[in-house]
């Protein structure tokens, strides 16, 4: 009763120029919501409706559905009243009837991930009606035909049985097909329409139980719920893991009156972009279907004709149209309905001024009149969205801090992939050509199915056309490839959100889900054949193609430049080799924040010495194996060092367990005992007395270094000898010796006082010095409570917050993944501690163990190098903390350079 007599506003009306909200409510009305109010504030022409709000979909999850229809019903009653006023129809009414849609729309799209449904309020008599009101009784009976396959599908659960099954209402419709011998829907007769209704109806009966829904407000309840439904649908969860929306936004539910592009030669549907989605270039362009529903556009089910005249002449060069076929055949809406495409073009240069951000929007004429069914910003690939913001940005549309604020980070990863090699591209052999649907390079082995992405390692994804089913699998996949489809079919959309290289509407392609074959011609391709797609032609390639390295440039590099004109926190990088420096330094890393020596025992050569070393009972016997690594050893930092050119290069000592470097299989360890002049039985003792229960919280790290000093002072040496051979050469550099693991100020001293007798030693010997520095990782809780006492003698510190989180959250970083999948899933963690910096808990140590470190040294250098170094928000953290660099893998360092720019220029807003 509490929550009946609560006077909170549930249902937000919109139409006719007016809206009881806008577009700062996207949290409550959802994105799709809040922009619908906001186009009807600014005078677009949009279908009369309401919003049920995202609050109802949370208070459905808690109450159930009795409950929250009770609740909401008197609003919706009198907003369906308020459509009804405005269209001057009646919803229910068998003369005059009023259809709406019913859709979802969370606060940030989804595109395609939950569920809609279109023509609602048909029934038998309705159909009668709306015939006659339309003088169209082709168009009402495929309306009531399309409303009952999509109620069917989305609220009454008819969907395919199989995989390989094809849509239940399809099959009957192809069933007809072959039965009047027709290929197209559009040659169905009125009669045949009538008749799929019926069989449509009866399959439902057959499959469910139950009559088909024919009182319009029983459909609009059953629509509702099954939207609030499809927020906790495989789909939409997916969706949010991936991008880590919490469960608890919930969906608004979006009616709106129909307006129909199924009327005739004078109605159409289509969808399109203030500017490239894929490239960023400003160009509007689109997709349009005359004499089509909005979803026979997105499905991909006929291949939908372009909205501008220049985007149908490039798009008759790929499809190989001449162009006296393609003004008969498909001419573009531009030069089909002229008057129309002026307002259109009028309305999305209105919106992308409003919005300033590219806008994606859908439309729809009905009988000669054009409708505005949605905008939104639009999804865009991470090229797209840098041309887009240092565009906008030119054309005085944003500020520079906006531009760069505009680039989401980790988007930034698609930039810094390979490329397709230009030469091999030359010599490649293209089997057929598709859309550009979404640029990139990908070469893998085909799969026919999502759910078989997984099947190899690298794979593409081929597809008659994808549905949301698949989205897992094409975020799986390395490209996606359809045969159907235009440039806004859900293949491209979607993959061009996920920045994944995609081909769509290949038409050459035959592809046969149950041989699991795709032919081309006279040649067939099978499941596992390796292809290759360049995404930016169109391109399908037989085979694999070579691919090299990435390049900051052209509007890449000069957002880069903008973010450093902002970015006062440094990004340093982890790298352990000089070909890692080398490409970090291209990718604009100002330094190195870690190098894990070990990586380089792992090498052939040095393998052995190394276990020579573990393996050694006696002092001698491992100062005999060190003397062998440090020749090796100090020529890999030569390496970094001069890679790097000055900049500083933080060297950390060893640190994993011991037992990593032994063998573990007999005949390794029979060759080691062989080589090692001893017997296998001694090698076998050796390994299991490294065996530890806990390696992690075992020997490893500084403790290793104070069980045997040789390795620090060996270390050390090479080091510091690295650095005075450059000297000699004219080449600074600048090393920072970094403990690991240490927990006591003792565990410090007694490795600092190693390191700088052995550096002594060096430059008496070599009568010259070096510059050098000495500190800590900061990865173990104790050494965070004791940072003012650390920071009396150590020169720096470093965060080693893999380890700190697997310390203070007593999550093993090996097993952790056990549970912490389900542990995100059931919602008792948001996301994977070990990727995203925990601020609440983990944050405290490191902002605890700054703020001491910095009250005993005002100017101690503090930075963080484990795998949070790269993450978005995690960087941001750090800068709030004052932290001075973070240092992340080479691929990060332009996503860690802008989320560092991001952060100040947050901090100033
Ligand atoms: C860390 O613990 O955060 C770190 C960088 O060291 P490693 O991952 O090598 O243990
Ligand atoms: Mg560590």
């Amino acid at each position: 009763m509490e929550v009946l007599q609560d006077v909170k506003t549930r249902v937000y009306k919109f139409g006719n120029k007016a809206a009881d909200g806008n577009s700062k409510m996207k949290n409550l009305l959802g994105g799709k919501g809040a922009n619908l109010a906001e186009m009807c504030n600014i005078g677009i022409p949009v279908p009369p409706g309401f919003t049920i709000t995202t609050e109802v979909c949370t208070e459905y999850n808690l109450l159930g559905k009795d409950k929250v229809v009770s609740m909401i019903k008197p609003e919706i009653e009198e907003a369906i009243f308020n459509i009804e006023s405005l269209m001057g129809s009646k919803f229910g009414d068998k003369d005059n009837p009023l259809l709406i849609s019913v859709r979802s729309g969370a606060r940030v799209s989804m595109p395609g991930m939950m569920d809609t449904v279109l023509n609602l309020g048909l029934n038998d008599d309705a159909v009668i009606g709306l015939a006659n009101k339309t003088g169209n009784e082709r168009f009402a009976w495929d309306s009531y035909r399309r409303f009952i396959q999509m109620y069917g599908g989305v609220v009454l659960g008819m969907k395919p049985e199989a995989k390989e099954d094809i849509d239940p209402f399809e099959e009957i419709m192809e069933h007809l097909k072959y039965k009047r011998r027709i290929k197209l829907d559009t040659e169905f007769t009125i009669q045949d329409l009538k008749d799929l209704v019926y069989d449509f109806k009866d399959a439902v009966k057959k499959r469910t139980g139950h009559d088909f829904p024919t009182d319009p407000w029983d459909q609009l309840w059953g629509a509702v719920i099954a939207v609030f439904n499809s927020w906790n649908g495989d789909r939409a969860m997916y969706y949010r893991r991936m991008h880590g929306y919490p469960a608890d936004w919930g969906t608004a539910v979006n009616v709106q009156a129909m307006v129909y592009g199924n009327m005739g030669d004078n109605s159409g549907t289509g969808v399109c972009f203030t500017r490239d989605a894929g490239t960023g270039e400003d160009v509007f362009n689109g997709e349009y279907l005359i004499n089509a529903q909005g979803e026979d556009v997105v499905a991909g089910t006929r291949t939908p004709q372009q909205i501008t005249k220049l985007g149908s002449i490039r798009w008759a060069e790929l499809a190989k149209v001449d162009e006296e076929d393609r003004v008969k055949n498909y001419p573009s809406l531009e030069e089909l309905m002229p008057e129309i495409y002026k307002e259109l073009d009028g309305y999305q240069e209105k919106l992308e001024k409003h919005y300033k951000d590219m806008q994606d929007m859908e439309f729809t004429i009905q009988d000669g009149k054009l409708w505005i069914l949605q905008t939104r910003n639009g999804k865009r690939t991470g090229a797209a969205m840098v041309k887009i913001a240092m565009d906008m940005y030119k054309q005085g549309l944003i500020t520079e801090k906006e531009a760069v604020l505009r680039i989401e980070p980790s988007k930034l990863d698609e930039l810094l992939h390979p490329v397709f090699d230009a030469k091999a591209l030359k010599e490649a052999h293209v089997i057929a050509q598709g859309l550009p649907a979404s640029p990139g390079a990908a070469t893998g082995q085909i799969v026919f199915f999502a759910d078989e992405a997984t099947k190899y390692k690298y794979t593409i994804l081929a597809r008659i056309e994808t549905s949301p089913e698949d989205l897992e699998g094409m975020n799986i996949a390395r490209g996606i490839l359809t045969a159907r489809g235009g440039m806004t079919s859900h293949a491209a959309v979607v993959a061009r959100g996920m920045g994944k290289c995609c081909i769509s509407g290949a038409g050459a392609l035959k592809i046969n889900y149950k041989t699991r074959t795709l032919k081309v011609d006279d040649k067939v391709y099978h499941e596992g054949d390796w292809i290759s797609l360049n995404g930016s032609t169109g391109n399908i390639i037989e085979g694999k193609v070579a691919t090299s390295e990435p390049e900051l440039s052209g509007e890449f590099a000069e957002i880069m430049k903008l973010a450093d004109k902002y970015a006062t926190m440094q990004v340093r990088t982890n790298a352990d080799t000089p070909n890692d420096a080398k490409i970090a330094r291209n990718f604009g890393a100002q330094g190195i924040g870690l190098t894990r020596t070990e990586h380089m025992f792992f090498e052939v050569d040095r393998i052995k010495a190394m276990r020579e070393m573990i393996l050694s009972d006696t002092l001698i016997g491992r100062q005999h194996a060190l003397e062998k690594l440090l020749p090796m050893q100090r020529s890999d930092f030569e390496g970094i060092f001069e890679a790097m050119q000055g900049l500083p290069v933080t060297v950390r000592l060893l640190d994993p367990p011991l037992h990593e470097f032994v063998p573990h299989q007999l005949e390794t360890q029979r060759s080691l005992a062989e080589e090692m002049h001893i017997t296998l039985e001694a090698v076998k003792i050796k390994v299991a007395e490294l065996e530890e229960f806990n390696p992690m919280l075992g020997h490893r790290g500084c403790r290793l270094g104070i069980t045997y000093p040789e390795i620090t002072e060996m270390q050390a040496r090479a080091v510091i000898e690295a650095a005075l051979n450059l000297k000699e050469r004219g080449i600074v550099a600048k090393p920072e010796i970094m403990i690991p693991l240490i927990g006591t100020l003792t565990e410090f001293e007694s490795q600092e006082a190693v390191i700088r007798e052995t550096a002594n030693k060096v430059f008496e010997e070599r009568n010259d010095t070096i510059e050098y520095s000495v500190g800590t990782m900061i990865e173990i809780p104790r050494a965070a409570l004791i940072a003012d006492k650390i920071a009396k003698y150590a020169d720096f510190f470093s965060f080693g917050t893999n380890d700190l989180t697997q310390m203070a959250f007593g999550y093993s970083r090996d097993d952790a993944s056990k549970f912490l999948p389900i542990y995100i899933e059931k919602g008792i963690l948001k996301v994977d501690p070990f990727e995203v910096l925990d601020q609440e808990g983990i944050g405290q140590l490191v902002e605890m163990a700054t703020e001491r470190g910095r009250n005993t040294k005002p100017n101690l250098k503090v930075g963080i190098c484990g795998e949070h170094g790269g993450d978005p928000s995690s960087v941001e953290f750090c800068y709030r903390t004052g932290l001075n660099y973070v240092s992340c893998s080479p691929y990060r360092v332009p996503i860690a350079r802008l989320a560092s720019a991001q952060a100040a220029i947050k901090a100033t807003l």
